[in-house]
């Protein structure tokens, strides 16, 4: 049996009299599609309730990727708060052909199905480069760094920028169980304590120096489960490969070893998740205080001098012929495309 998977011969589902088609082996629970679209649901309401994560009223710009985490994520969000609260997709075109530009169509389909209202931002109007184009001069001299590092620096920034200038209160991204146990885990073998201080269910962030807290509803419910219930509910959204150039991120190795941990200890990534947010009253001192410049390149919110997108920008303008007009057309404000 597997998580989270399509299995015959499992039995009943638990709840009632129909063929369970989902075991989950951490709890042990089985069950039929509609009892484990209930069960899903329902943790996730969990979550957003006992983690406050919205306030009725708010404006919550939610990162749509196309992918099945941000699908699902804006599929219920919209379920659950579309009365009381307003909210917007923000899309980010990293400009990696054949794999974002055909995610983000999935994207405004869910968008356009749902009615709700998208911006649209890429790396070559706002950071003057693509993501292609960093991967070029990545392999000419590999000691910058890796692809991830550079796209995850841009992306935080844009999402961020975008959702303060459409208004937003929160930003709520599709990090799932996976992706929050594996930053749990590179953090604690990186021994940065103070990084993995600034992890859970919201990240708090200093509002008046321009910076959105950031609220992630999934975060309690395993990959595996978002996978099925996307499927289940046939949203549409990216089930093709993944991006071409995840080869280098280190958090694949983090990845491998806590999947297979959970095939063999069932439970293991919840298990970390609650050793982290027993130990987190313990370590939130070390993630706080620390003083908010503004960058002196393009006034973003920095811990002092050019904020990080700025010093990735000067690293690459070395190898990549950056052009001073690129480099002043970044400074503009952000050029964004909003659909309704
Ligand atoms: S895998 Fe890395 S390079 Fe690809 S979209 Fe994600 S962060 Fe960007
Ligand atoms: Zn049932
Ligand atoms: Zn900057």
């Amino acid at each position: 049996m597997e998580n989270a998977n399509d299995v015959n011969g499992a039995g009943k589902c638990d709840l009632c009299t129909d063929d369970a088609k989902i075991v989950l082996p951490y709890g042990p629970h089985k069950y039929c599609h509609s009892h484990f679209i209930a069960f899903f649901e329902k943790r996730i309401r969990r979550t957003v309730r006992q983690q406050s994560l919205v306030k009725p009223g708010e404006k919550i710009a939610i990162g749509v990727s196309g992918g099945k985490d941000s699908a699902v994520t804006l599929h219920l969000l919209h379920g659950m708060i579309s009365k009381t609260n307003e909210i917007e997709a923000v899309m980010i075109d990293e400009g990696i052909p054949g794999y974002r530009d055909v995610s983000l169509e999935m994207g405004k389909e869910l968008c356009k199905m749902l009615d709700v209202p998208y911006t649209l931002v890429n790396y070559r109007k706002e950071v003057g480069i693509t993501m292609t184009q960093i991967k070029d001069a990545i392999d000419m001299q590999p000691a910058l760094g890796t692809t991830c590092s550079f796209c995850g620096t841009f992306r935080r920034h844009l999402l961020n920028k975008v959702a303060f200038e459409i208004g937003a209160q929160k930003i709520a991204t599709g990090h799932n169980l996976d992706d929050e146990v594996q930053s749990i885990c590179m953090n604690f073998f990186d021994n940065d304590l103070k990084k993995m201080a600034r992890l859970g269910a919201v990240v708090r962030n200093k509002v008046d120096a321009g910076l959105v807290p950031r609220i992630k509803p999934l975060y309690e419910t395993p990959e595996k489960e978002v996978i099925a219930y996307a499927a289940l509910k046939e949203l549409p959204h990216y089930s093709d490969e993944c991006c071409p150039f995840s080869y280098q991120a280190k958090r694949n190795y983090f990845r491998e070893m806590l999947n297979n941990m959970e095939n063999e200890l069932p439970g293991t990534k919840f298990k970390i998740l609650r050793t982290f947010q027993q130990m987190k009253p313990f370590i939130e001192p070390l993630g706080r205080g620390v003083e908010i410049s503004y960058c002196t390149r393009c006034g973003a919110a920095s811990n002092g001098g050019s904020c990080g997108t700025c010093r990735k920008i000067e690293s690459l303008s070395a190898i990549h012929r950056f052009s001073a007009k690129q480099e002043k057309g970044r400074k503009l404000s952000c050029t964004t495309t909003k659909n309704m």
